[in-house]
């Protein structure tokens, strides 16, 4: 399969509010295959992350890639992880809100508040598992993408629909300030 077989589900698709079933060993290949497609689009729309779901995929994989950018200068450069079947076991007390975007929510911002930091179990692409600690911008990429892998999106996150605004008032507003 090509990367474009696949497309980008937008709010309001079914397929956005399914709980993600598990990777599991007999289909690595076609996670490959759908690896592939989800690193194809996040890149093509300049995302920081994405989850399975979001192509269109019921299961649980994600992929974070963090790097610096206007909201966060000193986020970490890292290499794209590829997460399967990942599970947040530990959460930091911190609580910080931040503004997210979503490549399925095009045009829209919300300001969600989300732990600053979580521990993960997951499957790397050789089957192996692994935990990782993630602090910073790469927590809260990893718990937005989790959020697609239960179904949910940023919208179901926010306090109030006070904080959701559109991208225009983001940055000229909400950005420049
Ligand atoms: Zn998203």
């Amino acid at each position: 399969m090509m990367p474009t077989d696949f497309q980008i589900v937008e709010l309001g698709d079914p397929r956005l509010r399914e709980l993600a079933k598990p990777v599991h060993a007999e289909q690595m290949a076609y996670a490959q295959e759908v690896a592939e497609a989800m690193a194809y689009w996040m890149k093509e729309r300049g995302g920081v992350g994405i989850a399975a779901p979001q192509i269109g995929v019921s299961l649980q994989m994600m992929i974070i890639a963090s790097r610096p950018n206007n909201r966060y200068p000193d986020a970490p450069e890292m290499e794209p992880m590829l997460m399967l079947n990942p599970e947040p076991k530990t959460f930091s007390d911190r609580l910080v809100s931040l503004w997210e975007g979503c490549l399925s929510v095009p045009g829209v911002r919300g300001k969600v508040t989300r732990p600053d930091a979580v521990g993960v179990e997951y499957m790397d692409q050789s089957g192996q598992s692994r935990l990782i600690e993630l602090k910073g911008f790469p927590a809260r990429i990893f718990l937005h993408e989790y959020d697609h892998l239960i179904g949910k999106t940023f919208v179901d996150r926010v306090a109030s629909v006070q904080d959701l605004v559109t991208d225009k008032v983001y940055f000229e507003q909400i950005l420049s300030t």
